[in-house]
């Protein structure tokens, strides 16, 4: 017991505004100290098995509040991705949502998730370099990254009430909160760049324009800033951060490189 609670103490050094999760702490019972130090234990020493659990839990969770697409738009990501078989060894699922939406993710039990939105914009070649952008924050563990933060975030608020819950059994608002982690994540440019290189050598690799990153990422600036109203996950992560100019830059000379 003595043991948890350094570990529950350093899970809050980690997080902003840990002197109101300090003051919370005279009020809190043994057994309410007991499981926040075994979540928060949970937190820190999170397992890849455990991050694979908290994927495929928060995936299930945005399938069954969204619409999943059983016609078109799931034949034809299905037909773009047929030569993809797994990502790092994990066999991939797709799944479409219908919304308007320009959205995508990818999650590292597997899951790949397009919107309707987003496959509205873009061409063949586009919505792939996109994929494979997704698919490069996975392979380089940033989706791990933010998804631990976030379920990190959660231990520590254990510790204001004793109503602890391990992976296996969350709620669906802290599922919610873990997929939007990932699905509204904001990745640092160097992040931004690798997942951009990922995007560009899966394109080519699929056979596209060594041009289809650089033309995602214009097609998506253009959008957001022709588009009044919020922007969305994929949307934001292209187009709002100042360095996306840079990124398009840098995604046109890898391509004349290739080109020549
Ligand atoms: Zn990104």
């Amino acid at each position: 017991m003595k043991r948890l609670i350094p570990a529950l103490v350093c899970a809050m050094l980690l997080l902003p505004g840990c002197g109101v999760l300090l003051n919370g702490l005279s009020n809190m019972d043994a057994a309410g100290m007991a499981t926040a130090a075994s979540t928060a234990m949970t937190a820190l020493s999170i397992t890849d098995e455990q991050i694979a659990q908290l994927s495929a839990e928060s995936v299930a969770y945005m399938d069954s509040v969204n619409k999943v697409d059983k016609g078109s738009y799931d034949a034809r990501l299905r037909r773009l991705m047929s030569n993809i078989k797994s990502i790092d060894g994990v066999p991939i699922n797709l799944k479409v949502y219908r919304t308007n939406e320009v959205n995508a993710f990818a999650c590292g039990d597997g899951s790949i998730r397009v919107y309707s939105g987003l496959m509205d914009v873009m061409d063949d070649a586009e919505l792939m370099a996109v994929i494979g952008h997704e698919i490069g924050h996975v392979v380089n563990k940033d989706t791990k990254t933010a998804m631990k933060k976030t379920y990190m975030a959660y231990a520590a608020r254990q510790a204001l009430g004793s109503t602890g819950t391990l992976i296996g059994n969350l709620s669906t608002s802290v599922l919610g909160d873990i997929a939007q982690s990932y699905l509204n994540a904001q990745y640092s440019q160097k992040q931004e760049f690798a997942a951009d290189e990922h995007g560009f050598a899966f394109s080519i690799n699929q056979g596209y324009s060594p041009y289809s990153m650089y033309n995602s990422l214009v097609k998506l600036m253009k959008l957001n800033s022709n588009s009044s109203s919020k922007a969305s996950g994929v949307q934001q992560a292209f187009s709002s951060h100042p360095a996306t100019e840079e990124r398009a830059a840098r995604m046109k000379a890898a391509a004349d490189a290739y080109s020549k």
